[in-house]
């Protein structure tokens, strides 16, 4: 597991970053070690993996990941959680919005997404999966909030535990900016006005 520190953010930086959390080099790094990882504990599914980033957050490092897995053979399936709720965790939901991976009967699924906070979207998508078909469902995240929600919520694969603060960067959006961003911080708090 990685541990996120401010202490490696050579070149990373942007006008409306307050603090770097995971640096571009970090991310690429630990990227290739989830993959390597999933790589050997899929070796039993070749042809039979079925990948699902959830978007739009989970673009980027869907992108990277499965690039990291050359010698697989897996399917892209790209699925859309939309959140509702306000800022409090037990007052949100998540509910499935857009197309949903189609033939997982028998299939291994290995869900990706960017950050697991309030873990709806996890819980959400490993019971449709389940419930529909697949041989297996797991769960990567390229982050995670060391908050009671998210370290309770199973999860098998995960990149770095960061504090609970509200990140943007590689993939992940405020008002859908920032997804660009090749590293992960916080923002300024005048670029959140
Ligand atoms: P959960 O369903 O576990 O509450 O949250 C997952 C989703 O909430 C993430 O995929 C992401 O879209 C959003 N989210 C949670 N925390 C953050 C954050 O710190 N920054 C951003 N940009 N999105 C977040
Ligand atoms: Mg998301």
């Amino acid at each position: 597991m990685g541990h996120a520190t401010t202490s490696d953010n050579s070149g990373d930086a942007h006008d409306d970053i307050d603090r770097v959390l995971v640096s571009s080099a970090r991310i690429a790094s630990r990227v290739v070690e989830l993959a390597q990882q999933v790589g050997n504990d899929y070796a039993h599914a070749d042809g039979r993996l079925t990948v699902v980033p959830v978007m739009t957050g989970s673009l980027l490092f869907a992108a990277d990941f499965v690039r990291a897995l050359p010698q697989r053979r897996l399917r892209l399936q790209l699925t859309t959680v939309s959140s509702y709720g306000g800022k409090n965790t037990a007052s949100r939901g998540s509910a499935l919005n857009g197309a949903l991976p189609k033939h997982l009967e028998g299939h291994h699924v290995l869900i990706l997404d960017d950050i697991l906070d309030s873990g709806g979207t996890l819980r959400l998508l490993r019971a449709e999966f389940e419930a529909r078909g697949a041989a297996s469902v797991r769960a990567c995240v390229l982050l995670r909030k060391k908050i009671a929600s998210a370290l309770s919520t199973p999860c098998e694969y995960v990149g770095f535990d960061i504090d609970d603060e509200f990140v943007v960067g590689y993939g992940l959006d405020f008002d859908d900016l920032y997804r660009n961003l090749p590293f992960v911080g916080t923002l300024k708090p005048e670029a959140r006005a």
